[in-house]
C-alpha cells in the first residue's frame, strides 16, 4: 500500500514554511507521533533552506520534493539543480559550512542525520544535489 505526492516550488526562503507543512500533512496518514512529524519538518527544513542559499545561492529556480510512503515508512527526496556539492563527505561532516559568513553553522546535514533514519546525498558540481531520506 503506498501513496506519493511530488512538488514543485520556487526556491523562495518563504517557501520554506509551506514545503515543511506540506510534507508534514502527506504523512499524516502514517499516524505518526508528534515527535516525528516535528523531525520531518526539521530535515525538510534544513534541506529545503540548504537548496536555497548554498545550491541556488538565492536566485529563484525549481525545488523538487518527491514523497512516498510505503507501510510505515516515509521516503523522502528534495532535490535543486544548483551548483552541487565538490566533496559530500566533507560537506556532511559537523561544523563545516562554506558560508561562516552568514552565520552558518554547518550543522544541517547533522541534524538530518539525527532527525531522520537514513540520509543520502548525491551530488554532481553544476548538476545539482539531491538528499535522500527515510523515517
Ligand atoms: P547550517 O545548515 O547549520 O545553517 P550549512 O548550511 O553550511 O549551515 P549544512 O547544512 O550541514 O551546513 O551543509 C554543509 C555544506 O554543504 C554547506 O555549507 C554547503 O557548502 C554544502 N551544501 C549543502 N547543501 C547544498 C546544496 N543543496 N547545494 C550545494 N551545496 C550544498
Ligand atoms: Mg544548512
Amino acid at each position: 500500500n503506498t501513496n506519493e505526492m511530488q512538488l514543485i516550488f520556487d526556491s523562495r526562503s518563504s517557501n520554506e514554511s509551506f514545503a515543511r507543512v506540506t510534507v508534514a500533512a502527506f504523512m499524516t496518514s502514517l499516524n505518526p507521533t508528534v515527535e516525528e512529524v516535528s523531525d520531518v519538518k526539521t530535515a525538510v527544513s534544513e534541506a529545503v533552506t540548504n537548496a536555497i542559499i548554498h545550491g541556488y545561492e538565492n536566485e529563484v529556480h525549481n525545488i523538487y520534493i518527491r514523497c512516498r510512503t510505503e507501510g510505515k515508512t516515509l521516503y523522502l527526496e528534495i532535490e535543486d539543480k544548483g551548483k552541487g556539492i565538490p566533496d559530500v563527505k566533507k560537506a556532511m561532516e559537523p561544523l563545516f559550512t562554506t558560508k561562516p559568513e552568514l552565520d552558518r553553522s554547518g550543522m544541517g546535514f547533522s541534524f538530518m542525520e539525527a532527525f531522520m533514519d537514513h540520509l543520502e546525498v548525491e551530488s554532481e558540481p553544476g548538476q545539482g544535489t539531491t538528499v535522500k531520506m527515510e523515517k
